[in-house]
Formats: C-alpha cells, structure tokens, sequence
C-alpha cells in the first residue's frame, strides 16, 4: 500500500551500508519511522531532502515494520535559512527534538503539534523575533497541545486569579505554574512580575509584549521555560545544553 503525508524531518540514523532510518513528524499519521533506501549514495534520487529540518512531501510504501520512503520532494528546505545562524540553529534544534520527545506514540495523529512546529520553524527562519523567544513560546505551546498547559494567571493548584493588574509570586513546574500564597510549596520559585507577564505572552504569541521585553525578564522567563519542559520530560532534553539560557 502506497500512501502520500508530509513531515517535517527530526532526525536520522545509519542503516546498513547506504540507508538511513528517517524519524518523521507527519501531517497526518504523526511521528513515523521510515526506511530511506540509498540515501547515503552520492547518486541518491533523494539527494539531501532527508537531512534533519526538511519539510517534505512523501510518497511512501508501507511495510510490516517500517514503511520505505519511495518518493521525496522538498516543500521549505528551513536548514538553509538556519545554518547560517548558531542561535537559531540550535534553538531549531531543541524544536526538533522537542518534538520528537512530545509525540512519543508511532502513528498517533497530531496535526497541532505538526502545524506548531513548521509555524516555529518558519518563524526561527524569518528571524523576526529573537531565537531564543521563539524557542520558548514554542516549547510552550507545544507543551500545552500534549497535555501540559501552564498556567501563568490564576493559581495552578486552587484555581484564584490574583487581584486586579497583579501576578501570583510562586512558580513550580511541578504544580503546573504560578501558585498563590496559600498554595505555595517550599522549593518555588518567585520571579518578577514583568516575567510573569511575559511567560503568558509567550504562551499567547503576543509579540507586542515579548519582542519590548527586557533582558533580563527575557532570561528569567527562558529558565522557567527551560525547568517547566524539564520536568515534563523524564530527563532533560540533550540539545538544550546548546543553547545560550
Ligand atoms: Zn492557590
């Protein structure tokens, strides 16, 4: 049975002499795993359109465990527009493996968590806002469309709005978020306001308050984000340590 998706890339692995296992984030089937038969061949029909960050259209064959890619034509080549830029590449690269982590079934349909990501790809390579707060608003947003929505407003744990123009003080990425006075448990953090505010633009894509931002809200507001997506993955994810925080 043949069958075309498209999918953004997240990674390889060597198979044999000349083939690759590609991990695929398709549109409609998810995260899928497929054989790419001769891609390590200089004469490869696929040339490089299976290399991490392509977002491809596929024709594939399946198979009783892995399906083989039997036909690959490039939609945006976002390597290109990252290459070139440290920061940006390797905040793509935590995109990717964010990903990758986030959609762990094979098979399992997530066509938000498929838009989110070539919405943050293209962002990172438009380079309209900075690297760094694109990564977090995606490692936001992703988060929240797997199940592990922060709350940024009221309180994680009882639910009360802080008064008029305020912010709760606590934040604990075990409790899902800001925590109200009563609901404080020991170990939480306390970040300004301003990054309080911040956080949840971030969450909404409201540029208008993140792009003005300060440094040093904008550093505090990527440490929470960095301890949030910790703690919802088992262990930390490797390429963050890449990444200037
Ligand atoms: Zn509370």
């Amino acid at each position: 049975m043949l069958y075309r998706d498209e999918a953004i890339v997240l990674r390889t692995h060597k198979l044999g002499e000349a083939d690759r296992i590609v991990t695929l984030l398709t549109r409609q089937r998810g995260r899928v795993r497929a054989v790419a038969k001769g891609v390590r061949r200089t004469t490869s029909r696929f040339g490089s359109r299976l290399e991490p960050f392509t977002h491809v259209d596929l024709q594939l064959a399946e198979g009783r465990s892995l399906d083989t890619i039997t036909q690959a034509e490039t939609l945006t080549p976002f390597s290109k527009g990252l290459g070139l830029d440290y920061d940006r590449y390797t905040a793509g690269t935590v995109m990717l493996e964010t990903a990758d982590r986030l959609v762990a079934e094979e098979r399992e349909p997530s066509v938000q968590q498929f838009l989110l990501l070539v919405g943050g790809l293209r962002a990172m390579v438009a380079g309209e806002h900075a690297p760094g707060q694109v990564l977090d608003s995606y490692l936001l947003r992703s988060l929240s469309v797997a199940g592990y929505a922060p709350s940024f407003d009221h309180c994680a744990r009882c639910g009360t709005l802080p008064s008029e123009g305020a912010t709760h003080r606590w934040f604990n990425p075990s409790m899902g978020g800001m925590l109200c006075a009563t609901c404080r448990v020991p170990g939480s953090a306390s970040p300004a306001p301003e990054t309080v505010a911040l956080l949840g633009a971030l969450l909404a894509g409201d540029w208008a308050v993140v792009d003005p931002a300060l440094a040093r809200n904008l550093k505090e507001a990527s440490t929470l984000v960095s301890a949030y997506l910790a703690w919802h993955l088992e262990r930390g994810l490797k390429s963050l340590a890449y990444v200037e925080r």
